[in-house]
């Protein structure tokens, strides 16, 4: 991978002089505004498709943008979501499913996943966006499941309890995104968010 050590030192040489202020700045304050929660998947790149500078965006990306309900014992997602809006103070969350998914492919056209067991039991969390897809009809296949997903797994971050809190105090807005890869695309899913939530 010697390209990820020429990218290092040209980012070095010739974007990190246009902004030692903001990084300067980033020394010593972390503040961002938004918590983006989205796929693993190297295509959807949360700060080029958002624009956005170091500094803004806590992300956490899971195969599938799955954000497992909230149970007792935590776990690095919960821990995650808990630190930026109870810690740093979030005003924006974001679900953020895309085109094309591997995760809702495998889901959608009950892919044989016996040679990758820890990716079956991750992707039992898409149990109820499933059935979301399935009342529906299942009739848009990939496309309907990756909807439905951004649904479910909005209704499993309100589960958390400082999302709950949040939501309750409506200090927190949570937003359902779908990225489409071929055209660039961002569509927000309207009525995507729980009830409570503005
Ligand atoms: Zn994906």
């Amino acid at each position: 991978m010697p390209h990820l050590a020429e990218g290092i030192d040209r980012f070095r040489r010739e974007v990190f002089p246009a902004k030692a202020g903001l990084f300067a700045h980033l020394a010593t304050s972390h503040r961002p505004g938004t918590l983006f929660i989205g796929c693993s998947d190297a295509r959807v790149v949360p700060e080029l498709i958002t624009q956005t500078d170091p500094g803004e965006l806590f992300v956490v990306r899971t195969a599938g943008n799955l954000v497992p309900a909230h149970t007792p014992g935590g776990d690095a997602v919960g821990a995650a979501i808990e630190y930026a809006i109870a810690v740093l103070g979030v005003r924006d969350v974001i679900v953020c499913g895309h085109s094309a998914c591997g995760a809702m492919t495998a889901l959608a056209e009950g892919h044989d996943l016996t040679a990758a067991p820890a990716v079956a039991d991750w992707l039992r969390h898409a149990d109820a966006s499933l059935a979301r897809a399935r009342a529906a009809g299942g009739r848009d296949g990939v496309t309907g499941l990756v909807r439905a997903n951004v649904v479910a797994q909005l209704a499993n971050l309100a589960t958390h309890p400082a999302v709950a809190r949040a939501l309750a105090e409506d200090s927190v807005r949570l937003h359902g995104w779908v990225f489409d890869i071929a055209s660039g695309t961002v569509e927000e899913l309207t009525g995507a968010r729980p009830a409570h939530a503005a």
